[in-house]
C-alpha cells in the first residue's frame, strides 16, 4: 500500500514520559531544537517553524520571563494546600514557552509580567518557577 498511508514519522528524541521524568526526578528540562534554530519546550515530532522532522533534544535552563499569568484561588485537589498561587506562562531564554506555577505568589499585585523567573526542581507536582533576581544571562537585557 505504498503511497496511500500516512508517511512514517521518525522516532522522537525523547518521549513525553522522559520529558516529565526529567523535571520530576532528574533535575533537568528537556526541549527540542531544529536545525533552523527554533527551540521549543513543547513535545513534538515536527518543527513548528519550518516543518522539518529534525528535532533533537535540547537542554533548557529553566530561566526566562513571565509572559502571562493568573492567581489561582480555586485549585485542583493536588494543589489544595498551596492555594492561592500563581499559574504562569514563561518565555524561556533559549526559546519556547512553558507553563508552571509559583507557590507563594498569592495576589495579582505580586504577579508582574516581564519578571525574571527560574525553574526550581521540587518534590511537589508540576513545574515550579521562582523569582530569579540574579543577573540576566549574557547577551540578554
Ligand atoms: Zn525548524
Amino acid at each position: 500500500m505504498a503511497g496511500t498511508g500516512p508517511e512514517e514519522l521518525p522516532p522522537a528524541a525523547h518521549t513525553i514520559r522522559e520529558f516529565e521524568h526529567g523535571y520530576e526526578e532528574e533535575s533537568r528540562l528537556r526541549g527540542f531544537r531544529s536545525a533552523c534554530g527554533f527551540v521549543t519546550a513543547t513535545w513534538g515530532l515536527v518543527c513548528p517553524a519550518c516543518g522539518a522532522r529534525d528535532l533533537a533534544e535540547h537542554a533548557l535552563s529553566g530561566r526566562g520571563r513571565i509572559v502571562a499569568g493568573t492567581v489561582q484561588t480555586v485549585p485542583s485537589d493536588e494543589f489544595l494546600n498551596d492555594a492561592p498561587y500563581a499559574y504562569v506562562v514563561v518565555e524561556l531564554d533559549e526559546g519556547g514557552r512553558m507553563t508552571g506555577w509559583m507557590p507563594g505568589v498569592r495576589r495579582d499585585a505580586d504577579l508582574h509580567l516581564g519578571d525574571r523567573v527560574r525553574w526550581r526542581p521540587s518534590y511537589k507536582p508540576g513545574v515550579i518557577f521562582e523569582r530569579d533576581d540574579g543577573a540576566a544571562p549574557e547577551g540578554r537585557p
